[in-house]
C-alpha cells in the first residue's frame, strides 16, 4: 500500500509501502488511514464546526512513537497536526490530508507528594490532573472545564480557578519534555534549554510536541468555597458594579470569573428558569472553606438571586461543574479580548451585547475575568506569555447546536468583538480561547507585544521550516 499525503508546501507527495511498513512496525501505538477501525476516535474534537480528515493519524503511546512521527514528517516534509485534548476551538488539532499525531493515549500523571510536583503526559485531560493531585490535597491552576486537555491549555498560558493565589499553570511549569522539528528529545526547564523554556510559557505549540509537563504543586482543600449565585438580567450593571468594586480589593485566595449565561433546558435546573439569561459572579475561594464563606456573603446578597448554587465542595467537583453545559459536539466560535479598564461605559457595553445575544445560541456565555493577583505580577519579560498588565478578559464563547444558526452566530460575535475591540482595547487576546486563523498576525503580535521579537528567533532556532504551523503560528525570523 501506498499512502498520499499533503506537504507543508501544499502538495501532496506519496509515501511508498516500505515507508508505511516501516513506520507501522515501530510505532507502539495506533497508525490509521481512513479505512481503519479507530479513525474516526482519533479525529474527536470538542468543537463540531471542524471538519478535517488527515491522511494519516499516529496514536502515540509515548515518547518514542512521537520521536519517529516527528521524523517521518520532517524527513517527507508533511503537514503536521497535534492533537491534545482536543478542546482548541479553533480546530488546529486536526489538519486536512496530513499527519496527525495524537496524544490523547497519553493521560498518565505521576505526583511526588513529598516534593509537591507532578509529570503529567501530553495528552492528559484538567481531570486527570486534578484527580491525581488532589488525592494528596495538592493543585497547580489549570482551567475550569474538567474536559480540556492540559497541553494545548497550558503552552498557551492556562487560565483557571486558583489563578489569583497560585498563578497562571505556565508560571507553575518547571520542566518541558520535547520532540523537536529535528526528532530530537529534548527537556526544557530553568537550567536546560533555557530558550525553549521561556518560548514554551506562552507560545503554544509552535516549538515541538510535548510528551510530558513537571509541574509545581501547591496545598489545596480539599474542600473549597464556591461561589455561584445567579441573578435576574434586569440587575445585570449592578451585579457587575458590585463584583468590579469587591474585586479591586479581593485577596489572592479568590479566583473569579463574571458569567453572562442563559439557564439551560436542563434537569439540574428548574424548568421554569430554562432559557433565563442570569448574571453569576463566580469564583473559588483557595483558603479554609469556612472563611470563604464568609468572604464571599456581600457577593451572594445584591438582591436576591433567582438561583444560587454557591457552597463548600471538593475542588475536584467544582472543576466539573460546567462539563455537562459544554458537552462535545456542538459548534462553537469563540474570540477573547483584553479590555483595559471596567468604567461605565464598558459594563453598558457588556451588558447590551448579553441582551442582544441570538436566542438560538442558548448556551453561549460571556465570560469576564478579572486578572490580577500572583498571576498579574510575573515580569513581562519572564515568560513568553507577555504583558501581564491587562486588568480584565472578555471572552465571547459562542455556542449553538444547529447548523442553520452559524451564519447568525458567527456574525453576532464578530461584531460584538470588533466593537468592543474599537472601543475599549489596546488590542490582543487571550489566543487559547480565539478563532484566530482568522485575527491574523497583527492581533497574535499585538497579544505577544515585547516578546513576539524573541520568539520568533527562538522559532527559527527550533523550527526554521515551521513544521508546527497548525497553531497561533509564530513565524520564523527571517
Ligand atoms: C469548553 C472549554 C473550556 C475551556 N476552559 C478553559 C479555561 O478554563 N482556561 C483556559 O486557560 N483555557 C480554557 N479553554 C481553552 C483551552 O485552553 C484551549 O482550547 C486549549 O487549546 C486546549 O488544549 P487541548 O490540549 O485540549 O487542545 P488541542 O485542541 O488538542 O490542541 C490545541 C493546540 O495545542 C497544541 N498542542 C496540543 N497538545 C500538544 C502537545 N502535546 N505538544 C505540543 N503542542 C500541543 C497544538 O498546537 C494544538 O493545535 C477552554 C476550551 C474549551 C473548549
Amino acid at each position: 500500500m501506498t499512502l498520499s499525503i499533503m506537504t507543508l508546501a501544499g502538495t501532496e507527495t506519496t509515501l511508498d509501502h516500505q515507508t508505511l511498513e516501516d513506520f507501522r512496525n515501530a510505532i507502539s501505538g495506533d497508525v490509521l488511514t481512513e479505512a481503519d477501525e479507530g479513525y474516526p476516535e482519533a479525529l474527536i474534537l470538542h468543537n463540531g464546526m471542524i471538519d478535517r480528515r488527515p491522511a494519516l493519524a499516529v496514536r502515540c503511546r509515548g515518547a518514542a512513537d512521537v520521536i519517529d512521527a516527528v521524523k517521518l514528517a520532517s524527513d517527507h516534509n508533511l503537514l503536521v497536526a497535534v492533537k491534545g485534548g482536543g478542546h482548541g476551538v479553533a480546530g488546529n488539532a486536526l489538519c486536512d490530508r496530513g499527519l496527525l499525531i495524537d496524544l490523547s493515549l497519553m493521560r498518565a500523571v505521576q505526583v511526588d507528594p513529598a516534593g509537591r510536583t507532578a509529570r503529567v503526559q501530553g495528552g492528559a485531560l484538567l481531570r486527570d490532573l486534578d484527580r491525581e493531585t488532589q488525592a494528596f490535597g495538592l493543585v497547580t491552576p489549570a482551567g475550569v472545564v474538567s474536559e480540556t486537555g492540559v497541553a494545548g491549555l497550558t503552552l498557551g498560558g492556562g487560565l483557571g480557578w486558583v489563578r489569583a493565589k497560585y498563578g497562571l499553570t505556565v508560571d507553575n511549569m518547571l520542566s518541558v519534555d520535547i520532540v523537536t522539528a529535528d526528532g530530537q528529545f529534548r527537556r526544557a526547564s530553568e537550567t536546560e534549554n533555557e530558550d525553549l523554556f521561556w518560548a514554551l510559557r506562552g507560545g503554544g505549540g509552535n516549538f515541538g510536541v510535548v510528551t510530558s509537563f513537571e509541574f509545581q504543586l501547591h496545598p489545596l482543600g480539599p474542600i473549597v468555597m464556591f461561589c455561584s449565585p445567579m441573578y435576574a438580567i434586569a440587575q445585570a450593571k449592578e451585579v457587575l458594579r458590585v463584583w468590579r468594586d469587591f474585586m479591586a480589593v479581593a485577596p489572592d485566595d479568590f479566583s473569579t470569573e463574571f458569567f453572562f449565561w442563559t439557564i439551560p433546558d436542563h434537569p439540574d435546573f428548574p424548568a421554569e428558569l430554562a432559557g433565563q439569561k442570569v448574571v453569576i459572579p463566580a469564583g473559588v475561594y483557595a483558603g479554609p472553606a469556612d472563611e470563604g464563606e464568609r468572604f464571599v456573603r456581600p457577593l451572594r446578597e445584591i438582591g436576591t438571586p433567582l438561583l444560587d448554587l454557591s457552597g463548600a465542595r471538593p475542588f475536584t467537583e467544582i472543576q466539573q461543574t460546567f462539563d455537562p453545559y459544554v458537552p462535545k459536539g456542538m459548534l462553537n466560535y469563540w474570540k477573547a479580548l483584553y479590555l483595559d479598564s471596567m468604567n461605565e461605559d464598558v459594563m453598558d457595553a457588556l451588558v447590551a451585547a448579553f441582551e442582544d445575544q441570538p436566542v438560538t445560541a442558548n448556551r453561549c456565555p460571556l465570560v469576564l475575568q478579572a486578572l490580577g493577583g500572583a498571576s498579574s505580577r510575573v515580569a513581562d519579560d519572564a515568560t513568553a506569555f507577555g504583558d501581564r498588565s491587562r486588568p480584565y478578559m472578555i471572552e465571547l464563547n459562542s455556542s449553538w447546536t444547529y447548523p442553520e444558526d452559524s451564519e447568525y452566530n458567527i456574525g453576532w460575535t464578530r461584531q460584538v468583538f470588533a466593537d468592543l475591540q474599537q472601543r475599549f482595547s489596546r488590542g490582543g487576546g487571550y489566543l487559547n480561547m480565539s478563532c484566530y486563523d482568522e485575527d491574523g498576525e497583527v492581533f497574535i503580535k499585538d497579544t505577544f507585544g515585547p516578546t513576539w521579537g524573541r520568539l520568533r528567533e527562538i522559532k527559527k532556532k527550533y523550527d526554521p521550516a515551521n513544521l508546527f504551523r497548525m497553531n497561533y503560528n509564530i513565524l520564523p525570523a527571517e
